[in-house]
C-alpha cells in the first residue's frame, strides 16, 4: 500500500509518499508561502532532480491540489492515479487528553480535534485545514491522524500536573502535554534496535534538539516525563523560545516595557532563546561562527543552551534511577558536533563518556560513546514521516 503523509503548517506544507510494503520513500516535497505572493511547490521524486513550480495558492486546499498533481505527474509523479494511494496520514499537533494513539479520522475525531484548537491555536487549525482539503479531494481514501502529544500521554500525574489551583486543570485542561512525541518515539525504538535490546528493558533519554527542542525520559518504552509542557514554550532553551523561566518575569517585563496584551508572549516565543541571548541568530551555525570569532554573547548563548540540556538529562536520570542510552536527534542534535561535545562533557561519573572521534559525524545513525561508556550515546536522524506512515498503514491496512 502507498501512503501519503501530510504535515500542514500555517503557510507551509510538507508531504511524502511511501510504499509501505517495504517502507520505501517514493517522493517528497514542500509547499511554501500558501496564501501569500510567490507560493511555491518543490517536489522531488527520489532519484530525480527537484522540480519547482511557482503558482498562486490561496489556501491549503489549492496547495494540496498541487501536491496531488505533482504526485500523479507523468514525469516526476509516483502514482498513475490517486486510487493507488491507500491512505493519508496527517500530522496533528494537539490531541489534548483525548488520544494516546493515532486514530482513523471520523466525524467524531474531527469534533474532538476542533475542541483542541484552543490548546494549540497556531498549530491545530492548519492541521485541520489539511485534513479537510484532503477529504474534499480524496473523499473515499481513509485518513489517519498522528498526534505530537500522543506519546506523552503515558506520563504519570506527578509529571504533568502544575502546582497551580487544581480547578484550572479540571476546567481548562491546563497541564503539561509535551510535543515532538512522534520523534521521541521513533528514535527510542531505533535506539533499542541499534542496541539489540528490547525497548522494554531500557531507560532512554531522547534529546530532540532542533529549532524547537525537547528532552524525554522513556522507561520501558513509555514516556514518563518530557520537557515541553502546556505549550511548546516550556523546557529547554530553543532557537527563539525562552524555555523555562520564572513566570513572574512575564508581568514584570510587561509593566517595565509597557507592553500590550500578547506582546510578552510573542517575545518569549519569537525573540528569546539563543536568538535573544546572542542577538545574532536562532541558527546554531551562525552563533557558533560568531562564538569562534570571540563574540561573548554568542558563547554565552551556547553555554546556556547546553546547561539546560544537561540539567534535564540529570533530572531524568534521577527520575528513572539510571539511564542506558542518551539519543541526539533533529537539526542541532544530528549535526552539531560541538554542541554534543559541550552537553556530554564531564559526565563520566554518571557513566556517560562521549568518544570525541566517533562524535565527528553528522546526520548518520551512529553510536558516539566510548567503548567503556556504561551509557550508550547514539546519534539517530529522526523520521517523523515514517512513523506517521507506519501508524497510517497499520490502522488502515485491513479496512474494507
Ligand atoms: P525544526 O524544529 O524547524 O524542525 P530542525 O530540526 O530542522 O528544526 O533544526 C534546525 C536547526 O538545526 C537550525 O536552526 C540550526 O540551528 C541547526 N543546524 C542544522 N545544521 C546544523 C549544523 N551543521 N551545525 C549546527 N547546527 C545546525
Amino acid at each position: 500500500m502507498k501512503v501519503l503523509v501530510i504535515n500542514c503548517g500555517s503557510s507551509s506544507l510538507k508531504y511524502q509518499v511511501l510504499d509501505m510494503t517495504n517502507e520505501v520513500l517514493l517522493c517528497k516535497g514542500l509547499v511554501e508561502r500558501i496564501g501569500m505572493e510567490g507560493a511555491v511547490i518543490t517536489h522531488e521524486k527520489i532519484g530525480m532532480d527537484k522540480f519547482k513550480l511557482v503558482v498562486p495558492m490561496k489556501d491549503h486546499k489549492e496547495a494540496i491540489g498541487h501536491v496531488l498533481e505533482a504526485v500523479q505527474d507523468e514525469n516526476h509523479g509516483v502514482v498513475k492515479s490517486m486510487d493507488e494511494i491507500g491512505a493519508v496520514g496527517h500530522r496533528v499537533v494537539h490531541a489534548g487528553e483525548k488520544y494516546a494513539h493515532s486514530v482513523l479520522i471520523t466525524e467524531e475525531v474531527l469534533k474532538a480535534l476542533e475542541e483542541c484548537v484552543e490548546l494549540a491555536p497556531l498549530h491545530n487549525p492548519p492541521n485541520l485545514a489539511g485534513i479537510a482539503a484532503c477529504q474534499a479531494l480524496m473523499p473515499k481514501t481513509p485518513m489517519v491522524a498522528v498526534f505530537d502529544t500522543a506519546f506523552h500521554q503515558t506520563m504519570p500525574p506527578e509529571s504533568y500536573i502544575y502546582a497551580i489551583p487544581y480547578e484550572y486543570y479540571q476546567k481548562h485542561g491546563i497541564r503539561r502535554y509535551g510535543f515532538h512525541g512522534t520523534s521521541h518515539k521513533y528514535v527510542a525504538e531505533r535506539a533499542a534496535d541499534i542496541m539489540n535490546c528490547a525497548l522494554d528493558d531500557l531507560k532512554i533519554i531522547t534529546c530532540h534538539l532542533g529549532n524547537g527542542a525537547s528532552v524525554s525520559a522513556i522507561k520501558r518504552g513509555k514516556c514518563i516525563d518530557t520537557s515541553m509542557g502546556f505549550t511548546p514554550l516550556e523546557g529547554l532553551v530553543m532557537g527563539t523560545r525562552s524555555g523555562d523561566i520564572d513566570p513572574a518575569i512575564v508581568t514584570y517585563i510587561r509593566d517595565k516595557e509597557n507592553l500590550e496584551a500578547g506582546v510578552a508572549n510573542d517575545i518569549l516565543n519569537k525573540k528569546s532563546g539563543v536568538l535573544g541571548i546572542s542577538g545574532i541568530s536562532s541558527d546554531f551555525r551562525d552563533i557558533e561562527e560568531a562564538a569562534a570569532e570571540g563574540n561573548e554573547r554568542a558563547q554565552l548563548a551556547l553555554k546556556v543552551f547546553a546547561h539546560k540540556v544537561r540539567f534535564y538529562i540529570g533530572a531524568y536520570i534521577a527520575e528513572m534511577n539510571g539511564v542506558d542510552a542518551i539519543v541526539f536527534t533533529a537539526g542541532v542534535g544530528e549535526n552539531d558536533i560541538e554542541m554534543r561535545d559541550i552537553i556530554c562533557n564531564d559526565l563520566g561519573n554518571l557513566g556517560i563518556k562521549l568518544d570525541l572521534v566517533k562524535n565527528k559525524v553528522r546526520g548518520k545513525e551512529t553510536i558516539i560513546s566510548r567503548d567503556d561508556s556504561r551509557v550508550k550515546i547514539i546519534l539517530i536522524p529522526t523520521n517523523e514521516e515514517l512513523m506517521i506512515a507506519r501508524d497510517t498503514y497499520d490502522i488502515t491496512k485491513n479496512l474494507k
